[in-house]
């Protein structure tokens, strides 16, 4: 079966359903998404909220320089510059959208996050700003007539005609095929966090997109830079946990410290700002924590009754473990949290492949260079979204694609027993080895424990693009040397060239 679209995106997170909105109803639009429409991916789960530079004194050349400096100087400048310079008017779309951002004496309510020099974030619902995003996007895609959904369905092959992608291959959950055609795919799936043991993001961020994107020929770059959460809830058991809630910053901005299993106040020896430290200090301090064989726990115990009213989520996450953060030391562990490498795509969102686009945290813009700056992410999504959706929308109907000759059957097969047991030793390769800290010889075991299940794998098995994705992360970190940003080398001899040869 075939079906003729002049757009095809994957992914309904804020990236896709922007590019889909964006395009103003001259195309015909296929969305593909794992789930349902607007409920799945990480954009439901974000909290703290949006960076743009609406307050008194700000500016967006400083949330420009802030970005920058965050991202140790790596970054794509032009693409900074833009986004800092666009944040404003995305918020104004959003407000168009209906979107309810908190208020405060009658003006967006601001926030401000470490390394903002300005309260900058707009947030609603408190710390459910994600939640609320969806709700908009999702209630404005809805009504489109030009907009058809594709729920509850993978993904599993880009089809092309010579160099230009011409279509996707969709599997739905009662395991039939699909074929759509389209001169213009977006990717617009999501991060990566799923490859990684302890993850706050949710099941769909499983890097398949980077697999597909790598399949049709499209160059990835950046993939090293994996930012970690310093703190989510550790789970009660060792068992393999899919999404770790988050515990979030602003508990540390508010008082509650970070102690081991002896009562030691350890980010005092770490760093001047103990635990206001930035993110990636704070997060390598517990690692070695973990690392000497240390249990690490928040106390939050000081902020007292304060917990219910200001945060929640967190009471409301302890619960569900029979902890009370007013009485009890709350258990954590890092969490893998946002992929700043990707696809990577110039300013128009453009991959090296003829029609083939992404968008969100699935793209490397070089917006986020080594290292992201809180709350940049949902804005990245959306400014790149909507104007990608603009740009392809005032091209109008396309000619529609007369034939597609690809096997439909090289798409990948069902998930089997198999594959969800391969998934969970990747998972742990990829926490011991190319996580918060990474050696040498770590990476070079990593390399060889996921070859190794490559090769034990069918052909076809849905888990092969985990394990590829996660073999070019390993492989880009072999390649970065230096410690940078979120990518942490410990031990500098030797080095391992990606055929295992060691280099002086
Ligand atoms: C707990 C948490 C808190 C966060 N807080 C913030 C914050 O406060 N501010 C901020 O800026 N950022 C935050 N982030 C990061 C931010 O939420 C994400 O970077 C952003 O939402 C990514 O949007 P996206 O549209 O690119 O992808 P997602 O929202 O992840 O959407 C991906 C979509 O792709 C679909 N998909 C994936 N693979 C396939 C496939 N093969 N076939 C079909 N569909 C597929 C999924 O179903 C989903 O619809 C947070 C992230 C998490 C996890």
């Amino acid at each position: 079966m075939s079906e003729q679209f002049d757009l095809i995106v994957i992914g309904s997170g804020a990236a896709g359903l922007s590019v889909a909105l964006g395009s103003g109803g001259s195309m015909r639009v296929a969305v593909i998404i794992r789930g349902g429409l607007g409920l799945d991916g990480s954009t439901c789960w974000a909290q703290g909220g949006l960076a743009a530079a609406v307050g008194p004194g700000d500016s967006p050349g400083q949330h420009a320089a802030d970005t920058i400096n965050a991202g140790s100087r790596l970054n794509n400048k032009p693409a900074v510059r833009w986004l800092a310079e666009s944040a404003p008017e995305v918020v104004r779309w959003l407000l168009s959208l209906g979107m309810q951002f908190d208020i405060s004496n009658g003006h967006l309510a601001l926030g401000r996050e470490a390394a903002h020099s300005f309260p900058r974030i707009l947030h609603a619902g408190g710390d459910a700003t994600g939640a609320e995003l969806a709700r908009a996007l999702r209630e404005a895609v809805v009504h489109q007539p030009w907009i058809e959904r594709y729920e509850f369905s993978d993904a599993c092959e880009i089809l092309k005609r010579g160099p230009q992608v011409v279509g996707v291959v969709a599997r739905n959950r009662r395991g039939e095929l699909t074929r759509l055609l389209a001169p213009n795919v977006v990717l617009a799936t999501g991060g990566i966090g799923q490859l990684y043991r302890y993850t706050s993001n949710p099941v769909e961020a499983d890097g398949s997109g980077l697999a597909l994107a790598h399949q049709a020929g499209a160059e990835l770059a950046e993939l090293e830079f994996v930012q970690f959460h310093p703190t989510a809830l550790a789970p009660a058991s060792e068992s393999d946990i899919p999404q770790l809630p988050l515990v979030t910053e602003a508990l540390r901005g508010a008082g509650a410290v970070l102690v081991n299993d002896l009562g030691v106040r350890f980010m005092l020896a770490a760093s001047s700002q103990a635990e206001l430290a930035p993110r990636d200090i704070v997060a390598r301090t517990v690692w070695q924590q973990l690392a000497q064989g240390r249990r690490v726990f928040l106390d939050a115990r000081s902020l007292g009754d304060n917990l219910r009213h200001r945060f929640p989520n967190l009471v409301n996450a302890c619960s569900q473990r029979g902890l009370d953060p007013r009485i009890h030391l709350v258990p954590i562990v890092p969490a893998a949290h946002y992929h700043m490498g990707g696809v990577k795509v110039d300013l128009h969102s453009m991959s090296r492949v003829p029609g083939l686009y992404a968008v969100g945290e699935v793209a490397c813009t070089g917006v986020h260079g080594a290292n992201r700056l809180a709350s940049n992410s949902l804005l990245e999504a959306l400014a790149f979204g909507k104007a990608l959706g603009e740009r392809l929308g005032q091209r109008g109907p396309s000619v529609p694609i007369s034939r597609v000759d690809n096997s439909i059957g090289h798409a990948v097969r069902r998930e089997s027993t198999n594959d969800q047991m391969v998934m969970s030793r990747l998972r742990q390769i990829m926490w011991n080895h190319v996580g918060i800290v990474r050696t040498p010889e770590g990476l070079q075991s990593a390399l060889h424990q996921i070859q190794v299940l490559e090769r034990r794998c069918l052909a076809g098995a849905p888990v092969l693009r985990q394990l590829l994705v996660g073999r070019l992360v390993v492989e880009a970190c072999m390649r970065r040397r230096e410690s940078v940003g979120a990518h942490h080398m410990e031990a500098s001899v030797p080095h391992y060239r990606i055929d295992g040869q060691a280099v002086a």
